[in-house]
């Protein structure tokens, strides 16, 4: 049986979007491409600034709304037509935990009680080995390198990773087009 690994914020859950909305009182009309560009983007220029650590710390921004129903509902066609078991590795900070366990329990996704917490953004590569994945989904280009160690990537298209490129990474720009690739 193959294990798919899921990480949630910018994969399965817009928090990303909730970012963009609690920082635009302070970023003079910026678009959220502008604001999350990785070369000159607000993000990049106020990494570890009071605000952003606000804003990522934020325990509002991990359970405002559910995970989207055509969300939930691939993941259990994925899981369905492939078999596999499935695990959620997350770099969310510890305030975040209680609410992201019951995220997963709420939207009922597959094996929601399969979830693993990195601790604070720190690198998913170990936990990913560990627990076996042969698939892992993802979207933050820091993690890719680490992870395409053990696993094959869908790498999930968003304006912070775009134009980059990975050994053992498929981007992906729906959920639904991961099936098409096994
Ligand atoms: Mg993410």
């Amino acid at each position: 049986m193959s294990r798919f690994g899921w990480d949630i914020d910018g994969v399965l859950y817009p928090w990303h979007e909730y970012a963009y909305q609690q920082a635009e009182p302070y970023i003079d009309g910026m678009s959220f491409d502008e604001f999350w560009n990785p070369k000159d983007g607000w993000v990049v220029q106020n990494e570890g600034t009071m605000l952003m650590k606000n804003i990522v710390g934020n325990p509002l921004n991990y359970y405002k709304q559910d995970i989207a129903t055509h969300i939930v509902d691939t993941l259990h066609e994925i899981q369905e037509k492939t078999g596999s078991d499935f695990c959620y590795v997350t770099g969310r900070p510890r305030i975040a935990q209680l609410d992201t366990i019951k995220l997963l329990a709420r939207a009922k996704v597959p094996n929601w009680d399969m979830l693993y917490f990195t601790g604070n953004g720190e690198s998913k590569g170990p936990l990913v080995k560990e627990l076996g994945c042969v698939y892992y989904v993802e979207d933050r280009p820091k993690h890719v390198p680490e992870v395409n160690k053990h696993a094959i990537v869908f790498l999930m298209d968003q304006i912070y990773n775009r134009d980059m490129e990975f050994d053992n990474t498929i981007r992906i720009y729906d959920l639904s087009e991961i099936l098409e690739h096994l």
